[in-house]
């Protein structure tokens, strides 16, 4: 039997569809290279912005006809748009065998197994199960690469920006338990992991008790991971500016690829929208948190995430925005034109800036964020940089530059590399 799996959106619905996959994989599925050589498809949706829910639903209907042609698949829809949208999705598209919303991810084993049990057993009776004992072959599901592991710390966000479906669609914060996380980590470390990326929505709001009771927050909990054996760097997305303090800033001294990048969503300059958005921060105060970073670590790089187009913004808004922009000096930026999302406090607002003039700004914001993300990678060129190989002769530097080479690889090694040129944003180097 196999299994192929579709995750939409960021990279905490790719690290779910590893957890999807998982009692499927429990079962004797083993991965598919895509739907047509599946006996089953997980559609991990996203609903963050109305395009990213539209292209999950258009492959749910374009998915008919490969289940029509043979009945027996089975077809699940997860995740943030499923959570949404479940009744509509299992009415419009009765091919959908189950449909399990973001908040359900902790009951999905149980849910799939009384759900489809009598089907999964015909599907093995039909097409064979894989012995359980054989390992599955290639790149684990969820996982960014086969040197770079993703775990999950923190499910939910307790923050309510006026623009985001993520509170309603994925529910209040949660927190993984401070053991569970480093089991997590050590087993994908000994599956051949180099990298863990810990995620959550303000991953650094991280808090636990411990087994013995002791509260463990974000900080101590980074170095944990980045002492487990194996571990050669670790890093986190997406921080909230809120807790990027001097106990967090100690612990990055101590990590190697947690301190030379982060990923801090900005979503815009002007302390008008930051207020209507409700941020809880102003243009100063994010600025104040990047500066007590780059004083610490005088090379970290930094990315963000900005909106355009939000309700009532106006040029001189948009304007503050580009000038944090320079001040911000982002190696890359995510730019999203605003997307009303029905039930948040900002869609009840008019989504008054018209599609032209979003689209002006997002290309004007694109072209000033283009100039930072080429100026960094010329800076590189000439420069020897260390990279985590992912196999391939592909890879990353600890600051987070993907890298082409010429030469040996062998997934997981670091290594060093003479940075000679770029194509598309990409590093093209020999092995030194
Ligand atoms: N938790 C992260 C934070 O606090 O910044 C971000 C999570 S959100 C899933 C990822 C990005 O999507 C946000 O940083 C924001 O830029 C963008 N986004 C969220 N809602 C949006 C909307 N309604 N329209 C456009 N972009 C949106
Ligand atoms: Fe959405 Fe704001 Fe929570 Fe990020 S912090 S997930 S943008 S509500």
């Amino acid at each position: 039997m196999r299994l192929h799996v579709v995750a939409f959106g960021c990279q905490m619905s790719v690290a779910d569809s590893g957890e999807l996959a998982a009692p499927l994989l429990a079962r004797g599925f083993r991965a598919a290279d895509g739907p047509d050589d599946a006996d089953a498809v997980i559609l991990n949706t996203c609903t963050v912005r109305q395009h990213a829910e539209d292209r999950a639903l258009s492959l749910i209907g374009r998915l008919k006809p490969w289940k029509e042609r043979d009945p027996g698949r089975v077809l699940i829809v997860s995740g943030c748009a499923a959570e949404r949208l479940g009744g509509w999705i299992r009415e419009r598209f009765p091919h959908v065998d189950l449909v399990v919303g973001a908040k359900s991810i902790e009951d999905y084993p149980r849910l799939v197994e009384e759900a489809l049990a009598a089907k999964f057993d015909a599907l093995s009776e039909s097409r064979g199960s894989f012995a359980q004992a054989e390992a599955a072959a290639g790149l684990p599901i969820g996982w960014t690469s086969a040197a770079v592991a993703p775990v999950t710390i923190m499910r939910g966000c307790n923050y309510s920006c006026s623009y985001c479906i993520v509170p309603s669609v994925r529910g209040r914060e949660s927190y993984r338990p401070y053991e569970t996380v480093l089991a997590e980590a050590r087993a994908k470390a000994a599956a051949g992991a180099r990298e863990i990326l810990l995620l959550g929505q303000t991953v650094n709001s991280w808090r636990a008790a411990d087994a013995d009771g002791r509260e463990r927050r974000f900080p101590e909990l980074l170095k944990a991971v980045a002492a487990i054996d194996g571990v050669a760097r670790v890093r986190f997305e997406s921080p909230h500016p809120h807790f990027v303090d001097d106990a967090l800033i100690a612990a990055l001294a101590d990590v190697p690829g947690a301190r030379d990048h982060v990923h801090m969503p900005l979503q815009s300059g002007s302390d008008r929208v930051l207020g209507l958005m409700r941020r809880s921060y102003g243009a100063a105060g994010f600025m104040d948190k990047i500066s007590r970073l780059r004083e610490a670590f005088p090379s970290i790089e930094v990315s963000t995430d900005i909106i355009v187009g939000f309700p009532t913004e106006t040029e001189d808004d948009f304007a503050r925005t580009l000038e944090l922009v320079e001040r911000l000096r982002p190696s890359w930026t995510y730019a999203f034109k605003y997307s009303p999302r029905e039930g948040t406090e900002s869609a009840r607002e008019a989504d008054d800036v018209p599609a032209e003039v979003k689209e002006d700004r997002l290309a004007r914001l694109n072209a000033v964020c283009d100039r930072f993300a080429e100026g960094a990678l010329a800076a590189r060129i000439g420069r020897a940089v260390e990279v985590l190989d992912e196999g391939g002769a592909y890879g990353r530097t600890r600051d987070g530059f993907r890298v082409k080479w010429k030469g040996p690889s062998e997934t997981g090694s670091l290594r060093t590399i003479r940075a000679r040129g770029v194509s598309k944003r990409t590093l093209l180097g020999e092995c030194e």
